[in-house]
């Protein structure tokens, strides 16, 4: 199934809107069909029942149209003694005989008559067009006003022209009840036509409603009622369960147990609907990625279940730090995702440092360290990412990953040279394997001359990457991105290999052959068999192994102490020498000093490099640790001399070696040749400063 881009986080919304607009439909078509059953029923039954006073009527017409004048007096006059009600009027609607009092809308008393415009206006609602006589016929109709109901019988077209007689009312018309009560008399009227038409004689009548007709009539009523509210409960039920169903679906989806319903989907629907808010309120957002940094061996020194408790509280502290419309979800192991309402980087950088101070004190048997790698969305970076919020977290997480090796609790925030960052690892981790078959990695070596005499020592191997396009690349621009991808391993055998055989080849030329020394990886050191790796590759070649000098750095040495002892020892009983790089530089490893048989101490550039350091304090440190190594019987290196004070001051101090550019920088394996000349040069090859 194809998934729209746009929608692959929308959830389906609860179905309310359409089974309510589907049940008001049904409920408005029952109930239109239960009232237009009753009104017909209601018809027939006043047309059943009222036929006998129609032909009644109808007969008085004919006698009043056959007979005397004394005769139609005396048919009006009996009307009148039965108590009914009646008018006789003409065709322009003059009232020529009555008894009652007409209480017609429109009639004028002086005048007599119903005015034109009451007239106008009764033809223009009720008037019909029969097809066939082409004539006016007048149904019944209702004066509401008046309360009365008039029937006029049009059957033979008698009354044709009279439409407007519907409209009077008279006094003696409301409703009455019968003596014994049994039963209620309606009135109503019924008119026929007279004297060829020309009049019209309009009756009172009664019709008798009994209990058998109301209970018909409230029956139905009822019956619609509990059709309705059955209707309505049926609509009600289907619109919770629908609602119910929505909610449990989402609780499935949401479920977490770290940070209980908030998930990495619940983070990613709740976080792009908020991103999509704000697109007209000027807001910034900072999407981060926040880590418990040592997760994995607090799992392994405790249990999964401590863990997570931890990272549970971790959770409950962060949340309440929140504000309305901040999130805070838990997506993978240790990572939680927050999506926070900043004023900027400074605001966001502050509260992020506030979070991390009220995390690192939770009470744990551990320092407790955190991450978080940030992306800010701007007001004017909205468009760009369109609140992909998967590319946007993705953005926090590589800025937090550039702060992924140092231990200690940390921010950084994601900018453009972190993308640059990432093309770069791209670029070089896809042409590094044809560089090496290419052979366009070069050995420079750097000489180390010894202070007191100026008497070339030894050398460093170091990397450089030759390249067409972009030409000689120095080694901090690719060595990191190798020992995070393992290529460096590849690296290390190179340049083992390609110093032995320079070795065996200066050998065989006779020139002053120096131990080189090869930096090898800390990444390297995981391998149990690094040590006969080593001795084969410098066996190929051919060359001796004490002129091979093996590099660790000082950090590796936290490693697997045990691990690296065999390893030394191994080199060690293969005749290659040892040292322990960069001494100084990071967590003093005194300890390790003890225990490792090594064969030479580097001291790091940074003794050296210090301008704003106490130097008299500088020198302490520095000819303690010649002192140290001495009685521990190690030669000393020192590392990045550049002027002659240092020259100097290490002489003095006994140090063995200085490898810096008040000597020589690393150079071309051409170059560095003509300082270790055939053996019959040696004198001449005095160093250069
Ligand atoms: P490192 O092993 O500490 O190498 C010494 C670095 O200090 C070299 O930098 C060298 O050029 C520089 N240096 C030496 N004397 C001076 C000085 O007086 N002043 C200053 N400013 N710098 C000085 P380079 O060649 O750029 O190498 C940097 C780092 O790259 C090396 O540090 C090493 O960690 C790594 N590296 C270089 N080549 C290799 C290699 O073949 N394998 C491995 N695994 N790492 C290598
Ligand atoms: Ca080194
Ligand atoms: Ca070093």
């Amino acid at each position: 199934m194809k998934i729209n881009e746009k929608d692959k986080y929308k959830l389906p919304k609860s179905r309310v809107v359409g089974p309510v607009i589907a049940y008001t439909l049904v409920f408005l078509i029952i109930l239109g069909t239960i009232y237009a059953v009753v009104s017909i029923l209601e018809d027939y039954v006043f047309n059943v029942r009222s036929e006998s006073d129609m032909a009644e009527i109808k007969a008085l017409g004919i006698l009043y149209d056959t007979g005397s004048e004394k005769q139609r007096e005396e048919i009006l006059d009996r009307l009148t003694e039965q108590g009914r009600a009646y008018l006789v009027a003409d065709k322009d609607g003059r009232i020529l005989r009555s008894n009652g009092k007409i209480t017609c809308e429109g009639y004028d008393p002086s005048e007599d008559q119903i005015s034109d415009a009451a007239m106008m206006e009764f033809f223009e609602e009720t008037k019909e067009i029969d097809a066939e006589t082409n004539e006016n016929l007048i149904r019944i109709g209702i004066d509401v006003k008046a309360n009365n109901t008039f029937r006029l019988d049009d059957s033979e077209q008698r009354i044709s022209s009279f439409g407007f007689l519907v409209r009077l009312g008279l006094d003696n018309a409301d409703t009455l009840v019968d003596e014994n009560a049994t039963q209620m008399m309606v009135p109503y009227w019924i008119a026929t036509g007279l004297v060829d038409s020309s009049q019209v004689l309009i009756v009172r009548n009664e019709l008798p409603i009994n209990g058998k007709d109301y209970l018909y009539l409230i029956a139905g009523v009822v019956l619609s009622i509990i059709l309705a509210v059955f209707l309505f409960v049926i609509m009600i039920i289907s619109v919770i369960r629908n609602l119910h169903a929505n909610r449990k679906m989402k609780k499935i989806m949401f479920r977490d147990n770290i940070a209980p319903g908030r998930n990495w989907l619940w983070y990613v629907v709740h976080g792009r609907e908020i991103l999509l808010k704000r697109r007209n309120a000027a807001k910034t957002y900072a999407i981060v990625e926040l880590v418990f940094i040592k997760y994995r061996n607090y799992v392994l020194c405790h249990s999964v279940k401590e863990a997570e408790e931890l990272l549970r509280k971790v959770a409950e502290v962060i949340t309440s730090k929140l504000g309305k419309g901040e999130l805070c979800a838990h997506s993978t192991s240790s990572g939680l995702p927050l999506l926070l309402e900043v004023k900027g980087e400074n605001d966001a950088r502050e509260r992020l440092e506030d979070m991390i101070r009220y995390l690192e004190e939770i009470p744990s048997p551990h320092t407790l360290s955190f991450r978080a790698g940030v992306y800010l969305v701007t007001p004017s970076k909205e468009d760009k990412f369109d609140a992909d919020i998967d590319l946007l977290y993705n953005n926090a997480c590589a800025a937090g990953l550039s702060i992924a090796d140092n231990p200690d609790s940390g921010i950084a925030f994601f900018d453009d040279k972190l993308v640059e960052q990432e093309k770069w690892i791209d670029t070089i981790s896809e042409r590094q394997q044809g560089a090496i078959d290419n052979e366009e990695f070069l050995v420079y070596y750097q000489p180390k001359y010894d202070p007191r005499t100026d008497e070339l020592m030894g050398a460093e191997a170091l990397v450089r990457w030759n390249t067409s396009d972009m030409g000689l690349i120095p080694p901090y621009r690719f060595i990191p991105v190798f020992e995070n991808n393992g290529f460096i391993t590849k690296i290390d055998h190179y340049m083992v290999s390609h110093v032995a055989r320079d070795q065996k080849k200066w050998l065989g030329e006779g020139r002053k052959c120096v131990p080189v020394s090869v930096n090898i990886s800390r990444a390297h050191f995981s391998e149990d068999d690094l040590a006969d790796q080593i001795c084969s590759l410098v066996d190929k070649e051919g060359a001796p192994h004490e002129l091979i000098e093996i590099e660790l750095t000082e950090s590796a040495f936290f490693d697997d102490k045990n691990a690296m002892l065999n390893t030394i020892n191994k080199l060690k009983s293969h005749g290659f020498l040892i040292s322990m790089d960069d001494f100084g530089s990071g967590y003093s490893s005194l300890n390790s000093l003890k225990d490792m048989p090594l064969d030479i101490l580097k001291l790091d550039a940074g003794f050296f490099r210090g301008e704003n350091t106490d130097q008299s304090r500088t020198e302490i440190v520095v000819s303690e640790a010649i002192r140290l190594a001495k009685s521990l019987n190690m030669k000393t290196v020192a590392e990045g001399v550049e002027d002659k004070a240092q020259v100097d001051f290490l002489a003095s101090e006994g140090c063995d070696m200085i490898q810096g550019y008040y000597y020589a920088k690393p150079m071309p394996k051409e170059e560095f040749e003509q300082r270790i000349g055939a053996v019959s040069e040696i004198d001449e090859t005095a160093p250069q400063v």
